[in-house]
């Protein structure tokens, strides 16, 4: 029997007296017209979310998020798996959301950043899993901290509020705000990480989960160990927000394929936990508790690689002996940007403003080969530095970018310049951070609260307030954000993070 996945919307009316919800044009910002037309319903034309609700009336309430990392939407819709997993299907049966969009690029950290901050990576700062390096003399860091964040997220309004966080294994949470806090962190993958990690997580907290679970939360150890910690944490110390993410389905996706038997085994063992979590915390049984089971991304199989970088190593733009590099294209899978060094580095220091190709020949050349080879050479490959949807990616997504290239149809884009040009590959690529309109890059997005809706509706029947909450829906990573704000009764406003 197929689900319905779609839920009224009228739903979430529930519980607040006075709320409204506007999605305000940010008068310092363009406005970013829509360019594509969505399947997930209106595109809102701006970035900026304002909740404002009556803090006369404020239930003490909780909320869990959890990401199952890399969780395709297009499992929604085939009834064989869902009966597998059936405490996600019996969850998700009880709540509104479903097939959501996810954001460019469309990876771990930018959306992960995105769930907390209700905004695009372009915006928020973290716009991809990993910084600008060519060549690599970070020694396959990625952007672990959250310093790097640039808006204020749900930690920092929490806050202000007076509540509780909890954190096991968020992205992007080095040094965040958080009450008890395990952040996501690796170096060797060995036993080295497991110091680290007790070093950066609240002091005392790591030790003694792992002495509760029996085994330690590391990038080695596996959802058993991050969704278990993150029940204990809850029970133990009761906060009001609790953040969990969990890894090995993203995992087994990138390495068997998605709809493989071995992702779908992870995902049955991964619901087993799920159904922990739901049945130590009651939460079928409480009212002052919602859940919110959210994705990243979806996936999908590449069958070719481009690389365009390739071509700026001929041009000399690239200089691996020396390593230095002028002009250089990051990848974040099937999204890519052109960066120039000089930019880049003026940005970490605060100075940089966007200048176009206009009136330098230098780039000007550069844009015209590198498109020029990328139609001849790299199939469904587009390349754009000009236009509305040029300057839709390059706010949304990379500030920075003289120029994006789209993969639209299964090529991957590579950031090496070894090997040709364009090629296919005997092996399949499983992956993602394809652009955000393709339907294999939708995942999904769940919001469970045990209050009658219709009760709340009929005690609430503010036509204006109702009106505008028509408009919330979860429709993409970004709506983690509203929907945490309605619950936990939170006046949320867009603000850049205070500088220290
Ligand atoms: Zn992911």
């Amino acid at each position: 029997m197929m689900f319905k996945w779609k839920v009224s919307l009228g739903i979430l009316l529930l519980f607040i007296d006075v709320l409204t919800y506007s999605f305000l044009k940010a008068k310092d910002k363009p406005t970013v017209k829509q360019i594509k037309s969505s399947k997930h319903g209106k595109i809102l034309t701006n970035d900026k979310v304002s909740i404002s609700n009556s803090k006369s009336k404020k239930p003490k309430r909780k909320l869990i998020i959890l990401s199952i990392d890399g969780f395709p939407a297009n499992y929604l819709d085939h009834p064989e798996i869902l009966d597998q997993i059936p405490n996600l299907k019996n969850l998700f049966a009880k709540s509104q959301g479903g097939r959501i969009a996810t954001i460019n690029p469309s990876v771990t950290y930018a959306s992960h950043t995105s769930m907390i901050t209700g905004q695009d990576p372009g915006f928020h700062g973290i716009e991809g899993n990993t910084p600008i390096d060519p060549y690599d003399q970070e020694d396959g860091a990625w952007l672990w901290y959250y310093d790097d964040i640039k808006v204020e997220t749900l930690l920092d309004i929490a806050k202000q509020e007076n509540a509780k966080t909890a954190n096991v294994y968020w992205p992007v949470t080095v040094g965040a705000p958080i009450d008890w806090n395990i952040p996501q962190f690796w170096r060797e993958k060995t036993n080295s990480d497991l110091k680290i990690l007790r070093s950066l997580s609240t002091p005392g907290l790591h030790r003694a989960m792992e002495k509760k679970i029996k085994q330690p939360v590391l990038e080695t150890t596996k959802d058993d160990a991050k969704i278990r910690t993150g029940i204990e944490i809850f029970l133990k110390y009761k906060p009001d927000i609790s953040l969990i993410y969990s890894t090995d389905l993203d995992t087994y996706h990138h390495a068997k394929g998605p709809f493989s038997d071995q992702a779908i085994e992870k995902l049955k063992l991964t619901d087993t936990y799920v159904g922990e979590l739901i049945h130590k915390t009651n939460l079928y049984k409480r009212e002052d508790l919602a859940l919110i089971v959210v994705s990243d991304h979806g996936f999908t199989t590449a069958k070719s690689i481009c690389r365009p970088n390739k071509l700026l190593l001929e041009m000399n733009y690239l200089q691996p002996q020396e390593k230095t590099w002028k002009y250089y294209i990051k990848s974040t899978g099937g999204l890519a940007f052109l960066v120039e060094n000089e930019k880049y580095s003026e940005s970490k220091q605060n100075t940089s403003t966007f200048l176009s190709a206009e009136n330098n020949p230098d780039r000007k050349n550069l844009l015209f080969s590198l498109s020029s080879k990328i139609k001849e050479e790299c199939k469904g490959v587009r390349m754009i530095y000009s236009g509305d949807e040029f300057e839709y990616y390059r706010k949304k997504s990379f500030p920075l970018s003289l120029a994006i290239l789209l993969s639209d149809e299964s090529t991957h884009i590579s950031t090496s310049w070894t090997g040709d040009f364009y090629t296919d590959v005997q092996n399949p690529i499983f992956t993602h951070g394809f652009p955000a309109y393709r339907s294999d890059m939708d995942t999904i997005g769940f919001f469970y609260s045990n209050i009658g809706m219709k009760e709340s509706l009929s005690k609430n029947p503010k036509s204006k307030s109702k009106e505008k909450l028509q408009n919330l829906r979860f429709e993409s990573v970004k709506d983690v954000f509203p929907f945490s704000c309605m619950w936990m009764n939170w006046n949320c406003k867009p603000n850049l993070k205070k500088e220290d």
